[in-house]
């Protein structure tokens, strides 16, 4: 296995007041590992924009630790680490209009970084660089002239990922990437990330609010309920042996590509069952964890 590129250590993340706290995220932990693509699933107000954008620095932790190459996120650092930060940890948005700004062409968006971080000074260069990230997100130097409405949502999600790259990261967070996108386009954006992850290794955060196209790009994923990390597991096996009910229950939701097993599908509803203190995230199998009690797993597990 490669080397962990992101340690989230019992991450917290409150909001409100000490006296009536949104526990938004609530103590998790999870590795990331160099190259590969975590997902994070859960439904909508699980915590799990709150838990991408605590790792990139949006917020200050509640409490925990997380780790980036083996160095502490949220400790004190020089101007030089920060930027180091910011240049290697990179963000991509669900809604690429939101997030792009009217007033600037393709190409300024693109080079924006750049500017930030004074790299190359000469407009050759610039341009040159815009002109390489717009094809290697399928799109040609004509386009570094237009503005954000005269795109598709496909098109403007794919400057989004250029952007993203121009600081050329090692690390992208992926929030709903494709929520917002037709489906004939989502399966498109999912391919190019996954072409942009194998020629320019990174690793990927993705977060989705239903378990269909993850799986396509995940090789581990993270289930999260309510600010928990409920069920970590690879891909395969959190489609093929899920064991928390709540996984159980999202898997249900996805139609199935086989006419015959679509009609027999069934909808499993999640019945939240509280847990009492001894509930801990374990390794049910390996490298497979569920969150719960012993007694609930072993239940559970049949
Ligand atoms: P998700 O991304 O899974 O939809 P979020 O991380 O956006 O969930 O939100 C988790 C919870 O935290 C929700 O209850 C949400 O209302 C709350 N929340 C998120 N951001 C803030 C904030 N800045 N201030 C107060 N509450 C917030």
């Amino acid at each position: 296995m490669s080397e962990k590129i992101l340690e989230v250590k019992n991450l917290k993340q409150y909001f409100g007041t000490s006296k009536n706290p949104i526990k938004a995220v609530d103590g998790i932990s999870f590795d990331i590992y160099e190259g590969e693509t975590l997902g994070l699933v859960g439904e909508s107000g699980c915590g799990k924009s709150t838990t991408g954008r605590s790792i990139i620095r949006l917020y200050d932790i509640t409490e925990g630790e997380v780790r980036f190459k083996g160095k502490n996120v949220h400790g004190t650092k020089s101007r030089k680490e920060m930027k180091q930060f910011n240049r290697e940890m990179q963000m991509i948005f669900q809604d690429p209009y939101a997030s792009l700004n009217p007033r600037m062409t393709a190409g300024e968006a693109i080079s924006e970084g750049f500017e930030i971080h004074g790299l190359y000074k000469s407009k050759a260069e610039r341009k040159e660089v815009v002109d390489s990230l717009l094809e290697a997100v399928g799109l040609n130097s004509e386009h570094a002239n237009r503005y954000a409405h005269e795109f598709s949502g496909g098109q403007r999600q794919r400057i989004g990922i250029a952007r993203a790259l121009s600081l050329n990261p090692s690390f992208i967070i992926a929030d709903e990437p494709i929520s917002a996108l037709d489906v004939s386009i989502q399966a498109q954006v999912v391919n190019l990330l996954k072409k942009l992850q194998y020629e320019r290794n990174l690793t990927y955060l993705f977060i989705a609010h239903d378990l269909s196209m993850v799986k396509y790009i995940s090789d581990r994923i993270a289930v999260m309920y309510m600010g928990k990390i409920v069920e970590l597991g690879r891909a395969d096996e959190i489609y093929n042996h899920p064991i928390h009910p709540y996984t159980k229950s999202l898997l249900s939701a996805v139609p199935l590509p086989d006419p015959l097993s679509e009609r027999k599908r069934k909808r499993i509803i999640y019945v939240h069952e509280e847990a009492d203190d001894s509930a801990t995230l374990q390794e049910v199998y390996p490298n497979h964890f569920v969150y719960g009690t012993s007694e609930q797993i072993d239940r559970w597990k049949v």
